[in-house]
């Protein structure tokens, strides 16, 4: 069963003046697409194909061997999460239940938003920063490359990609700004108030 490239959750001029259009014709048509396109020519004929992705994701983690499958298969994976986590009309302030955890376990929205840039700007080289459930509490985290919060048995809530491919073309150097315009402009709280009522 291959592993289907699922559609944008919005045109792809959406998240103009912030993301434009040709960004995400490559990063959705062409490094996205590119990850699924190798996962599924991987997986082909292993015992992996008739598994989920987030199946063969906490699987293969860690193992040398299926480093392929690994990273094709957990970037298809959190591509198709990071478009959720923006929106057209994104940005604001989280409501109910995120709110309330946030000042819990950050502090205060300033405090996560902080953390959160913090850990997307200092991230060396290619990864991705993440808003996590761990064991009942909120966390900011960072992974290398691929590697995704799922495998060390945290619950993905918020990502937002930081390899130059996400954001070169719109922002050139300035990988703070593409956070600053992350936040302040198109996180989706909505999904992430989706994710964190899925987990709790
Ligand atoms: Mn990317």
């Amino acid at each position: 069963m291959a592993y289907q490239q699922p559609n944008l959750p919005y045109e792809k001029n959406a998240l103009e003046p912030h993301i434009s259009a040709q960004t995400l014709d490559f990063h959705y048509g062409k490094h996205h697409a590119a990850y699924v396109t190798k996962y599924n020519g991987f997986v082909k004929d292993t015992e992996y194909d008739v598994m989920s992705l987030e199946d063969v994701i906490k699987a293969s983690a860690g193992d040398a061997s299926k480093a392929a499958i690994f990273n094709n298969g957990a970037q298809a994976w959190n591509h198709t999460f990071y478009w959720n986590c923006m929106s057209p009309n994104g940005g604001g302030a989280p409501g109910g239940k995120l709110a309330e955890l946030i000042d819990r376990d950050c502090g205060s929205l300033d405090n996560f938003k902080t953390a959160f840039k913090d850990a997307a700007a200092t991230q060396f080289g290619s990864g991705w920063a993440w808003l996590v459930l761990s064991n009942g509490k909120l966390d900011v985290v960072k992974t290398l490359n691929a590697a995704n919060p799922m495998t060390e048995g945290k619950t993905p809530l918020l990502t937002i990609d930081v390899w130059e491919h996400a954001y070169y073309l719109d922002f050139q150097n300035r990988r703070p700004d593409y956070i600053d315009t992350f936040l302040d402009k198109l996180v989706n709280w909505a999904f992430v108030e989706e994710n964190l009522n899925a987990a709790l």
